[in-house]
């Protein structure tokens, strides 16, 4: 980039500023964005970028949509924020009914909350107290699929991936819980008991000890974009009702139509106990996460002691966030997303086939509007991003991860950029030996 077109805000933003995952003065190319419209992003010297992220799969609508844009204003000229102990407000009410409407009728009950992490902390405490209302104190240890990601703060990380999640360096500040290896049936397919066997031995040895089982159905996200068969969670229900384990769904990735349906658990007969949802709720917008549960979780909560379940953030349930979301689940179906996301999986499929051919690429693999190009070895962040950005698009790999989740609303030329983008970029991409 020109120093003409070089903001001279940059070089604070490597001074003091840390980026996710990253080393402050990393030497590592950041690129200053200016605005952001439909699916593009403006850097500082004028370039558009076709986004091929969603801003972690958020943006569905694209950005600066002008039916979102007014539904903050709207709600700006009433009030941005009040706190949520002791007062309630319409923009909480309305989005709480809609999500209850939306998802599986014994999902009655929701709590807000600022980030799909703590979201997923949420669902912890709720698994746990649960328990201990029902006399069973010992039930405090989750169990889930290795590949997972559920977030960064410490009870979401005790339940990340243990490699990925980099437990090795907290060791005595997370709780250690149980791990199965992650379901390999691929997706459309049924499953054996085989498939179930681990799952099964670890709820029959240590049940008296594990509040809920918790993973992401049908498709992990940042812990590995590996998709799995939905049958899978069929029999997990079973198994989990046979042992006395609540089921935490965490569909903050797969929620609002990201794998075809308005939410991954549809895909099979499973109603979770609780289920986080995060990310697309807003649109992109603001962030906002929820954690849902059932009346039967609910009440046995309230019950007993101490028959107040014990979480509250100073931000919860922001009516900024809340109309922004109700507005952006309705423009969502309102919209033929289904048709949308049907055409991205089929555009993907058919233009990213031709990665599997290369040297390099270990596997091409594609559902709903996630397409996921999987390296032999991890890219070098130091050179990809730059040769994205040179392609006109915007598409950030992790590991040997390099995939496309666009804004459902983007057009197929469009879609043609970014898959024709990745087969450029990676087929320059030498082995190393
Ligand atoms: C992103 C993500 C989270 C964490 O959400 P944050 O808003 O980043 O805290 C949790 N679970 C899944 C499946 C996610 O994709």
């Amino acid at each position: 980039m020109s120093s003409k077109t070089t903001p001279d805000w940059l070089a604070d933003d490597a001074k003091h500023i840390w980026h996710p995952y990253s080393a402050i003065n990393s030497g590592l190319p950041i690129f200053p964005v200016t605005s952001a419209h439909g699916v593009r992003l403006k850097l500082s010297d004028d370039r558009e970028l076709i986004d091929g992220m969603s801003s972690w799969w958020c943006a569905i609508h694209g950005y600066n949509h002008p039916v979102l844009n007014k539904a903050i204003t709207d709600q700006l000229e009433s009030m941005a924020h009040v706190m949520f102990g002791g007062l309630t407000h319409q923009p909480a009410v309305e989005l709480a009914n809609k999500l209850v409407s939306i998802t599986p009728e014994p999902l009655q009950s929701v709590f807000f909350s600022d980030s799909g992490s703590v979201s997923v902390e949420v669902a912890m405490k709720m698994a746990i107290q649960y328990w201990h209302t029902k006399g069973h104190p010992k039930k405090q240890k989750f169990l889930t699929i290795r590949g997972g990601y559920h977030g960064d703060t410490f009870g979401a990380m005790s339940v990340c991936d243990p490699i990925t999640g980099m437990h090795q360096l907290f060791t005595d500040s997370i709780q250690p819980q149980f791990f199965v290896d992650k379901p390999v049936r691929p997706f459309g397919e049924a499953c054996n008991n085989d498939d179930l066997r681990p799952m099964h031995e670890m709820l029959a040895e240590y049940h008296e000890n594990i509040a809920a089982v918790i993973l992401e159905p049908v498709v992990q996200g940042a812990g590995g974009m590996h998709f799995y068969s939905a049958d899978y969670l069929n029999r997990l229900r079973e198994l989990c009702n046979k042992y006395d384990v609540l089921l935490i769904f965490d569909e903050i990735a797969t929620g609002f139509g990201r794998t075809g349906k308005l939410f991954a658990l549809e895909h099979s007969k499973v109603v979770p106990d609780i289920l986080c949802l995060g990310k697309s709720l807003t649109g992109g917008y603001m962030t906002l996460a929820a954690t849902l549960t059932t009346t039967e979780v609910s009440q046995t909560i309230s019950s007993g002691d101490p028959g107040l379940f014990m979480h509250g953030p100073t931000f919860m349930a922001n009516p900024l966030a809340c109309s922004i979301a109700l507005t952006s689940i309705k423009l969502l179906l309102d919209s033929p997303w289904q048709a949308n996301v049907a055409r991205i999986e089929q555009q993907l499929k058919d233009e990213l086939k031709v990665c599997a051919s290369l040297d390099n690429v270990k596997e091409v693999r594609v559902l709903g509007a996630i397409g996921v190009v999987e390296m032999n070895q991890p890219v070098d962040m130091k050179t990809i991003p730059q040769q994205f950005v040179d392609e006109g698009v915007w598409v950030r790999p992790f590991g040997k991860l390099v995939y496309l989740m666009p804004p459902f609303v983007i057009k197929s030329n469009e879609l043609s950029v970014l898959t024709q983008a990745v087969y450029n970029v990676i087929s320059k991409i030498k082995h190393k030996s």
